[in-house]
């Protein structure tokens, strides 16, 4: 059994449409989105967002994700110096850019998938045109410099996801070879 669903059993939210159960969940998502607050590592609340989808529900739970997620694009983007910040023009359009590339690659993270092959590339046995075989959704309303952005940020939210799987797989791990049931 892979992590994912280990960790969807754990939560006892498997049936999502079972409403006591979904609100057994819901203290863990409160924890998750407490750690993130803290701590800066939004890898517990992208996993349960994605894999979870009682979370995506709730467009409260996305507003304040989005928050979370626009902030660490602010310090990614700066880092990485995309646009000079030097006056308060500057400052105001580099606020725009970081909010826009926030928005576009959480959307795209969250659901990027082609809608005309469903993902899989193919479409009648031919490669689908819309994403020309990729499989992923065209980043939309980016112009180019947006759109590299945009992509740079998807590619971190995966980073994000995947690393805290591997950090939590780890620990589940541990749990079970030191008590063997
Ligand atoms: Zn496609």
């Amino acid at each position: 059994m892979g992590f994912i669903d280990r960790y969807v059993r754990a939560l006892g939210a498997s049936n999502l449409q079972d409403d006591a159960r979904h609100r057994q969940a819901e203290p863990l998502l409160a924890s998750a989105f407490a750690a993130a607050a803290v701590s800066g590592d939004i890898g517990p609340l992208l996993h349960r967002v994605k894999y979870a989808d009682d979370l995506m529900r709730d467009p409260g739970n996305l507003a304040q994700l989005l928050r979370l997620w626009t902030a660490e694009v602010v310090k990614r983007g700066r880092h990485r110096k995309w646009v000079p910040e030097n006056t308060a023009w500057d400052a105001q359009a580099a606020q725009k850019l970081y909010r826009t590339v926030a928005e576009l690659s959480l959307a795209h993270w969250l659901d990027g998938i082609c809608r005309a092959c469903g993902g899989s590339g193919q479409l009648n046995q031919q490669v689908c045109r819309d994403c020309e075989g990729r499989g992923d959704a065209p980043i939309q309303d980016a112009g180019g410099f947006v759109r590299e952005r945009v992509k740079d940020m998807v590619s971190e939210l995966h980073g994000i996801a995947s690393s805290h799987a591997a950090r939590a797989n780890a620990r589940l791990n541990v749990r079970r070879s030191t008590n063997p049931k």
